[in-house]
């Protein structure tokens, strides 16, 4: 079966959040499932870097106001199609911000543009690849759904996946004109949206399914609470809306062969691990030892995260002996909090603000254990792969936390399944409590070591996802027929 994935971003290629994680690594699980994905994403200038020995797949003499060139390639196993438009994205710096940190003022165009193409290519534009699924990330990909459903040739089967409900891509009426939709497309059953034009609405509406990363989250964006919106439109389509939780690659997040770690190790000699928390105390000037409970946060700063909830719990769980390492970038407000932190808690907290691979790694590898307090999260991947590293994740209950995280209550310890910790709802005093647990269960050896293992045990990989979602290609395939 073909399948054409279509994203705003790929890992490896260009990442700013999980979706890029997300995207480069299913192709590649789907493979064992018999499924040949290629992926279309535009070629910003470090996409172009990685493609010079590209082939041209399709051409096109105006795309929302200049040439443009499909370019067909395979990068680190990927078979990717990249769309070459240098009006809309040969820029430097972010993705989708403007040098002013503002979104660039054609985001509606590029991205419109992205899911025109992926739209042509679902209709046979590229010669010798028909795919039979057109798969939507997020709303930038959304209006993929919408082209496909207005034209009037036979058309593959779509899917939108939400990754966060949060960034839906909602524009202004005006940009409605240079879509290239019929008339009637301008509908409530099409893309009209709050008196604008919403492209994720537009796909949430139209698309013959529509995934999101976790079960507890596909049910949770149909509250008003979590749905932002589009809740009413999301139990309208209940029947069609499936979670199915990401993976992590195994590959890249293997504690056994992590080049990024000072010392590798496995589940048989978990006390290696002890020298990644020197490295990694050594780097964020934290005072040196094994004792104090280290946590670890990599992550954007943003309201979403609920870090302003650890800032607030930090001077008890300080005073209780622990330290904190931090790397993340994001809203200025939450940044200066962190590093005032660090300046008034000296060697028991150290940020890093910025974006950085490798110290990832070394913090999932050395902490002892990963906090994800998030208001929202739709899946969330570092507390996958803090499981993977066996530094237990210290979690809220919402969307996918709740659904990976096993808490270390008495009977989940008794039946010997506990991984981490949850609290709810979201708030000081329930992550406050969840970090005195976790430092009661630093105090209990024997304990900490088997939550640790349940968690390096867990299986977080690609391969259950990949099943579930070669599952519903097929089962759409096959209803259409
Ligand atoms: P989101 O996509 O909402 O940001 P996820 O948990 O789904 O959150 O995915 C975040 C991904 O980005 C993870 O792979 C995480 O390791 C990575 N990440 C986040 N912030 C940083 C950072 N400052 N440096 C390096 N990697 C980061």
């Amino acid at each position: 079966m073909k399948v054409l994935s279509v994203a705003s971003e790929v890992f490896p290629l260009i990442k700013t959040g999980g979706l890029a994680d997300v995207v480069g690594a299913l192709p590649l699980a789907l493979r064992a499932q018999d499924v040949d994905v290629r992926t279309l994403l535009p070629a910003y200038p470090a996409v172009k870097e990685k493609i010079a020995e590209a082939t041209v797949a399709l051409a096109y003499d105006d795309l929302f106001g200049g040439p443009a060139r499909v370019l067909a390639d395979r990068v680190d196993g990927l078979d990717l199609l990249a769309i070459d438009a240098p009006h809309l994205y040969d820029r430097p710096g972010n993705i989708y911000l403007g040098p002013d940190g503002l979104d660039w003022p054609d985001n509606a165009q590029r991205f419109a543009a992205l899911a025109r193409v992926g739209a042509d290519i679902g209709l046979g534009a590229i010669a010798d690849f028909n795919p039979a699924v057109v798969h939507a990330h997020d709303w930038q990909a959304a209006l993929a759904p919408a082209y496909l459903h207005f034209s009037d040739r036979p058309r593959p089967r779509t899917i939108v996946t939400i990754h966060n409900l949060a960034f839906q891509g909602h524009f202004p009426l005006s940009v409605f004109g240079a879509l290239g939709l019929p008339d009637s497309a301008l509908s409530l059953d099409g893309v009209e949206y709050f008196g604008g034009v919403g492209y994720l609405k537009a796909g949430l509406r139209l698309a013959d399914a529509i995934t999101t990363v976790s079960p507890t989250y596909a049910r949770e964006i149909m509250t008003p609470e979590f749905g932002m919106a589009l809740d009413g439109l999301l139990r309208s389509r209940a029947p069609v809306v499936h979670g199915i939780l990401n993976g992590i690659d195994d590959k890249v997040w293997n504690p056994a062969t992590d080049s990024a770690l000072v010392q590798t190790y496995n589940a048989l000699r978990i006390d290696m691990r002890a020298r990644n928390k020197t490295a990694l105390q050594n780097k964020l000037s934290l005072r040196p030892g094994l004792d104090p409970p280290l946590v670890g946060v990599v992550s954007r700063l943003s309201d979403q995260k609920g870090l302003d909830l650890l800032l607030h719990a930090l001077p008890s769980f300080i005073a209780r002996g622990g330290q904190l390492a931090l790397l993340g970038s994001g809203e200025p407000s939450l940044q200066e909090g962190f590093a005032a932190a660090a300046s008034a808690w000296r060697g028991a907290v150290g940020c890093v603000f910025g974006y950085d691979e490798k110290l990832a790694h070394l913090i999932q590898g050395g902490a002892d254990f990963v906090v994800v307090p998030s208001r929202f999260e739709p899946c969330g991947l570092t507390q996958l792969c803090a499981l993977r590293y066996g530094a237990p994740p210290i979690v809220s209950r919402v969307g996918g936390l709740a659904d990976t995280v096993i808490d270390a209550n008495e009977a989940a310890c008794s039946a010997g399944v506990a991984t981490g910790f949850q609290f709810s709802p979201p708030s000081v005093e329930g992550l406050s409590y969840a970090l005195e647990r976790a430092v009661d269960l630093m105090g209990n050896p024997s304990a900490m070591r088997r939550v640790r293992l349940n968690g390096m045990r867990a299986d977080v990989s690609w391969r259950g996802p990949a099943e579930r979602y070669a599952a519903l290609y097929r089962s759409l395939v096959k209803t259409a027929a």
